[in-house]
């Protein structure tokens, strides 16, 4: 199976893909993680998306779509994939369909996320990662034992500059500007199924499960 999780930042659409993936032994591309990472390795792509990242807006279409389409191809996916952020517009959407007809291949399933902006909003403001082990927590629905200690590592906690609350606001119009458009694209397609985020981890979950398991057989096809 190969799905997108498509959504408004901090939906929750990638603490999904990371469950879903386990649950379906599937791999979780994140193009934020993978933006991240070359930042963190100060690559000449992470040197140069850097600032369009902590500034809220989307890196240029050349700084990502050869990493997502390398990493799609890559034994890692063999057994099929959920993009998570990617794509974030419609030319990343096309390029990505070209890449996977090229191998005979093709999309499955859109899942998209909705939620309101206050939750939104709430979900992002609150996150805190440490900054050695990469563990996720949020203050008010999964604090740490100690404030701003991680409990696994006793490392620092930090907030990604992105998560600052002027840097969501951009973050959210850019989102309405370039990314939600791709809702009516998939749904043309007919591969789009729509998920409520705003309740429990649990209960999301459930949703994308049953959305994935009333696929027919055929569908399913994870050659
Ligand atoms: P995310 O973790 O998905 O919220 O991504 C964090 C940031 O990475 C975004 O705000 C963008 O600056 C950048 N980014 C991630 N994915 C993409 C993409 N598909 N296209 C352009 N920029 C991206």
């Amino acid at each position: 199976m190969r799905l997108i999780f498509h959504g408004p930042p901090g939906v929750g659409k990638g603490t999904q893909a990371e469950r879903i993936s386990i649950a379906e032994n599937l791999n979780h591309v994140s193009s934020g993680d993978l933006l991240r990472t070359a930042v963190d390795a100060k690559t000449e792509i992470g040197l140069k998306a850097r600032e369009y990242i902590e500034n809220g807006l989307l890196v240029p279409d050349e700084l990502i779509v050869n990493i997502v389409a390398e990493k799609i191809n890559s034994a890692e996916c063999k057994n099929g994939f959920i993009l998570d952020g990617f794509p974030r517009n419609l030319s990343q959407a096309k390029v990505l369909d070209s890449t996977l007809e090229k191998v005979e291949k093709k999309i499955d399933r859109v899942f998209s996320f909705t939620a309101s902006e206050e939750v939104i909003i709430t979900r992002i403001a609150g996150r805190r990662i440490c900054k050695s082990c990469g563990a996720q927590y949020h203050e008010l629905f999964s604090p740490p034992l100690k404030e701003n200690v991680c409990d696994k590592c006793s490392s620092k906690l930090y907030q990604r500059k992105d998560d600052y609350p002027e840097t969501i606001k951009v973050r959210l119009k850019v989102y309405k500007e370039q990314t939600e458009t791709l809702i009516d694209y998939y749904n043309q397609k007919g591969i789009l199924i729509e998920v409520n985020c705003n309740g429990g981890k649990k209960e999301i979950q459930q949703n994308i499960l049953t959305g994935l398991h009333s696929m027919s057989e055929k569908e399913r096809d994870t050659e």
